[in-house]
């Protein structure tokens, strides 16, 4: 399968993702996370992106959409792969259609997930998360390790990106509703589209979004 997972910042794309990932064996691409590994590693692209990242500013289509095509281009992609962040404005969703096209594939849908904004903003501020392993999540109020900084599955250093501060998921949100939100338009006349509200216990909007990328009855 080829999922694209569209929601603010926030929604739970990457917890849902990593579960998804696993449950579909297809691999998680996070753009947000290659951003951040080559951010660790100090690579130019790294250099780069910090400074946009750091504002809540998306990063160039220019870098971004290059570094999302030699990772789709990985051999582990060859059969499907789960979007998480990409794309993030309608020319990168036309450019992962230009992509998608040149290799007669096709994407099989669009998740959305649906949460109300205040919602967002109090996940975001008490967010945690490991720098072992990014998809280890957890939140000061809702989810909260057993010792604080440390993470429960891995014993990871627990931390907050930098992005996460009330200032820059203003901007983030911003940005979201002018950029990212016209691709569910896009997508949705392309028929792709299925929402999701992601509210509740992350186990519940597990079984929504399993519920939601089953077959309907006439195998669409
Ligand atoms: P995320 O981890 O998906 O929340 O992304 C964190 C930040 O990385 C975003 O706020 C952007 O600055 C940057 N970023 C991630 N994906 C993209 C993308 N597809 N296009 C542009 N910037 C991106």
């Amino acid at each position: 399968m080829r999922i694209v997972l569209v929601g603010p910042p926030g929604a739970g794309k990457g917890t849902q993702a990593a579960f998804l990932a696993k449950n579909l064996s297809i691999p998680h691409i996070s753009t947000g996370d290659l951003f951040r590994a080559n951010i660790s590693q100090q690579t130019w692209l790294g250099k780069l992106a910090k400074s946009y990242m750091d504002a809540g500013d998306l990063v160039p289509d220019e870098v971004t959409i290059g570094m999302a095509k030699d990772r789709m281009e990985k051999p582990d992609a060859e059969n499907g792969f789960l979007l998480d962040g990409f794309p993030r404005n309608v020319s990168q969703a036309e450019a992962l259609d230009e992509m998608l096209r040149s290799e007669s594939m096709k994407l099989d849908a669009v998740l959305d997930l649906e949460v109300p904004e205040e919602e967002v903003v109090k996940r975001i501020a008490g967010r945690r998360i490991c720098r072992k392993d990014s998809s280890h999540v957890f939140h000061l109020t809702y989810s909260k390790p057993k010792k604080e900084g440390v993470c429960d599955a891995c014993g990871g250093e627990l931390y907050q990106r930098d992005d996460d501060s009330e200032a820059t998921v203003r901007t983030r949100l911003e940005v979201y509703h002018t950029q990212t939100e016209p691709i569910t338009d896009y997508y949705k006349a392309h028929g792709l589209v299925v929402t999701v509200a992601a509210v509740g216990t992350v186990e519940d909007v597990t079984t929504c979004v399993m519920e939601a990328l089953k077959p309907d009855e006439d195998g669409k």
